[in-house]
């Protein structure tokens, strides 16, 4: 075949075996779309000419980090070509000018690690991050516990370089902290799910390493006291670093009883004080519990054999409503509906767990249209990817839809990068 024989000159080896297939089959949603040939790039230069041989023949072009993407957003659902970035990783940490320049296959701790050598942070913290890519967050634009104070991956992007759906590569930005020549062009691949170009190097901020951490855990009664206590902690002028939430289905799992906030403060001497100011107003206990946080997902199986998890946004001052809104619907719908997450920003996963599919999914359609009515977002982290391309009508009108398309058109006019995501 003409594509296979173009890719081996450009990489030598393109596997095309069953069991490799079978693995870039699937992400973190647990859905499939089977590749036809899967490749390592190793330099832009392969990944200029992957594009430009894959137009030729109209060939999908699939980028894919770690595969732990909850939207499905790697999936070869229309066959095509994978590119794998697990060996495009190189770290090289500038640490005159604070900034790291990083291939997209890094992973985002090692990331971490390596800066924090140099008494610098990377604050961006997705609950993967010690597995997923940078350049698989910088395509979902991802959040974490700790965005509530720093911002999500965007905020941290000074610059990119990528190749766009005719094989062209791009550089944008750099190793300013401030740029305002020009459109900045290079932000919109964030978060973009690999559909306007394939990320090959990165430029991330970097800012000091904060010497203190701490936490506390603070206990409501009911979830729209917590959303209430959400609202008055974010206007303290004490800045947490998280606040997370755990409704009471989701601190039954983990042992504990009552609706729960995490609040962590990081920085100087400010924590200290931070900290006695919220047991002050709230009481609390010690967070060290937190921990088991981290296993809840895996037991949300207790509850139903099938999870439906969505990462919705809303406004802060509609939070209490909502969660009072989750409540009434589990009640109604017979089904568990069990929040947690960002809070501090926003941003909650709703886990549906369900016998049937057909019943989940049209609780999750009830909760996708509370959340637009109030104002609030269909994704705050994962993506629209295969997941919610039914949602996005809700969220944006015609004109809107329109705008987005025409872009997409301009980076990608055959429609090769990643289709099927985002849109059909
Ligand atoms: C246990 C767990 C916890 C999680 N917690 C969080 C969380 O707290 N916050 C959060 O935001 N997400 C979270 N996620 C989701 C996921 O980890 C993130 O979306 C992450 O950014 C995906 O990175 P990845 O390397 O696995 O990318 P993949 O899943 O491989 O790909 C994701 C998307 O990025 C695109 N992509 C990958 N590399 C490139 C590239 N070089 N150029 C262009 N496009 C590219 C892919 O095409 C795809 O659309 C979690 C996932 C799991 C499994």
């Amino acid at each position: 075949m003409k594509i296979e024989n173009a890719l081996k000159e450009i990489y030598g080896k393109v596997y095309t075996g069953k069991e490799i297939k079978l693995l870039y089959s699937y992400d973190a949603t647990g859905q499939a779309g089977e590749p036809e040939w899967v490749v390592f790039p190793e330099n832009e230069e392969q990944v200029r000419k992957t594009v430009e041989v894959a137009l030729e023949e109209k060939i999908p072009v699939i980028a894919r980090g770690a595969g732990t993407g909850q939207s499905g957003g790697s999936l070869p659902v229309h066959g095509g070509v994978v590119m794998v970035f697990t060996r495009m990783k190189r770290i090289e940490v500038l640490e005159r000018d604070m900034v790291c320049v990083v291939e997209p296959g890094a992973i985002t701790g090692r990331i971490k690690k390596e800066v924090e050598k140099y008494g610098l942070y990377y604050p961006p913290d997705p609950a993967s991050f010690e597995f997923s890519t940078i350049g698989g967050n910088v395509a979902e634009d991802a959040g974490g516990p700790r965005a509530v104070k720093y911002g999500v991956t965007s905020s941290f992007v000074l610059g990119l370089e990528w190749v766009d759906g005719t094989g062209k590569l791009y550089r944008w930005g750099g190793r300013n902290i401030k740029d305002v020549s020009g459109y900045p062009v290079h932000k919109l691949l964030c978060g973009s799910e690999g559909t306007l170009g394939i990320i090959t190097k990165i430029y991330l901020k970097l800012i000091p390493l904060p010497p203190e951490r701490d936490a506390v855990l603070l206990r409501f009664s009911t979830p729209e006291e917590a959303g209430e206590a959400v609202l008055e902690i974010m206007r303290m002028g004490i800045s947490p670093s998280s606040l997370e939430y755990l409704s009471e289905k989701a601190s039954s799992l983990i042992g504990l009883s009552g609706n729960y906030l995490m609040v962590e403060l990081e920085g100087g001497e400010e924590v200290e004080e931070g900290i006695r100011k919220i047991r002050e107003r709230f009481g609390g206990e010690e967070a060290g519990i937190w921990e088991k946080r981290k296993k809840l997902s895996p037991l949300l199986y207790r509850l139903a054999p099938i999870k439906i998890n969505e990462d919705v946004v809303l406004p802060r001052s509609q939070l209490p409503e909502f969660l009072r809104f989750l409540s009434k619907l589990e009640k109604e719908s017979g089904v568990h509906v069990v929040a947690f997450g960002h809070i501090g920003d926003g941003n909650l996963h709703t886990n549906v767990m369900c016998e049937k599919r057909e019943t989940g999914e049209r609780v999750v359609v009830r909760i996708m249209e509370e959340v637009v009515r109030r104002g609030g977002s269909i994704s705050g982290e994962h993506g629209v990817g295969i997941r919610k391309k039914a949602f996005f009508r809700l969220q944006y009108g015609e004109s809107e839809r329109e705008l987005m398309r025409r872009i997409k058109k301009v980076f990608d006019p055959e429609g090769i990068l990643n289709p099927g995501k985002i849109w059909d």
